[in-house]
């Protein structure tokens, strides 16, 4: 089967030849029907270096994937050949508390091993994906697997952080998105959905602004001028922001939501450009905090998937076959794609 594996650190991945994975007992392959490209597989491309984690290339990259049962070892109950199933792409120990409710993100044992697929297992860029335990596999109905593969990181990380600041997000509230991305773009979405906060976007490029606009942003603000923190904070009527959600995580975007803070803001951190912030009790106003997510948990990704079934949010996605994926993510570094690249085999 072709995939894109990355072979090193540091270098582009290669569309390869690679044998058609075969289930184990207990094991599912699943026939890949989207596997979206994320801002993270590019960090690992070209960031990470050999020694830096305790995993390493050469493995098939993508951890954003839905698709199709194709093959079991043995019966699993409850699943069928061609049952369309979304994939959580988390991997924890299996065993720790956190685990055991569902949340690998929190795995105990998380930072020991890959934390997902794509991340030095074999991931979704690939004709067929193998998936060690059915438990993460999340049924999508009639959905198409290509709009729910972004769903399963773009979707389910911003999913999560709302779910963790929305008591925040009261009416006459403003909940500010920094990158209108791919998980950018479908936070917007979800505070849409979720809260009855005035949703701003702040990008530095007018495409991501407009989609932001196109998928409910009340108010944009372009990043990266002289005026951007004085203007985000007169979008907010000059209150302040109640939560921002930075999908950059450089210093810059931190700095710009520490700009805006309100007293009791919540400022989290998802984007992973490791930004630097001096901190200390008077750096912001009292009882901000300043904190990071990390991608979701299983029952999250059914909550997530539920909001796609009710029409409530909807990957904006580019479709690329897997041999353009190397362009996907030159297009996603140049800042030239909108919402997600989805590869689809
Ligand atoms: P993306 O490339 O699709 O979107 C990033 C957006 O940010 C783009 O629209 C870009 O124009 C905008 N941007 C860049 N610099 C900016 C600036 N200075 N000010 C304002 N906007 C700016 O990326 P993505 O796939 O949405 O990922 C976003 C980040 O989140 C990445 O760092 C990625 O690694 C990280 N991530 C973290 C988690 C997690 O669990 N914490 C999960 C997935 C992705
Ligand atoms: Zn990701
Ligand atoms: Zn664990």
């Amino acid at each position: 089967m072709r995939a894109l594996q990355l072979k090193s650190f540091q270098s582009d991945p290669e569309l390869v030849d690679l044998p058609e994975p075969e289930p184990g007992p207990g094991e599912v392959v699943i026939k890949v029907g989207g596997a979206g490209a994320c801002h993270s597989d590019l960090h690992v491309m070209r960031e990470f270096a050999a020694g830096m984690a305790p995993w390493g290339p050469p493995f098939v990259l993508g951890h954003e994937a839905a698709g199709w049962v194709h093959k079991t070892g043995g019966t699993i109950r409850g699943l069928e050949q061609g049952q369309p199933v979304a994939v959580y792409g988390l991997l924890g120990c299996g065993r720790c508390k956190p685990c055991q409710q569902g949340a690998e993100n929190l795995c105990v044992h998380g930072l020991e091993g890959p934390p997902g697929i794509g991340f030095g297992v074999d991931g979704a860029m690939a004709e067929y994906l193998l998936i060690t335990d059915p438990r993460r596999l999340v049924p999508i109905g009639d959905l198409d697997p290509a709009d729910v593969a972004p769903l399963t990181d773009a979707g389910l990380t911003p999913y999560r952080v709302i779910k963790k600041v929305q008591p925040k997000l009261t009416p006459g509230s403003h909940a500010v998105v920094i990158g209108a991305g791919g998980l950018g773009h479908l936070a917007v979405q979800i505070l849409t959905a979720l809260t009855p906060a005035t949703v701003i976007a702040v990008d530095t490029r007018d495409e991501a602004l407009a989609l932001a606009q196109d998928v409910g942003a009340a108010a944009t603000v372009q990043a990266g001028k002289d005026d951007t923190a004085q203007e985000l904070k007169d979008a907010t009527n000059g209150a302040g922001a109640d939560v921002v959600l930075d999908f950059v995580g450089s210093a810059p975007t931190i700095a710009l939501g520490a700009a805006v803070a309100k007293p009791g803001m919540d400022l989290v951190v998802v984007g992973a450009a490791a930004g630097q912030f001096d901190w200390n009790f008077y750096a912001l106003p009292y009882e901000v905090s300043l904190t990071t997510s990390f991608w979701g948990t299983l029952p999250e990704l059914h909550e997530v998937i539920a909001l796609a079934q009710q029409d409530k949010i909807k990957a904006h996605i580019q479709r690329f076959p897997l041999e353009q994926a190397l362009h996907a993510y030159e297009l996603m570094e140049q800042g030239q794609l909108d919402g997600r690249a989805v590869m689809v085999p």
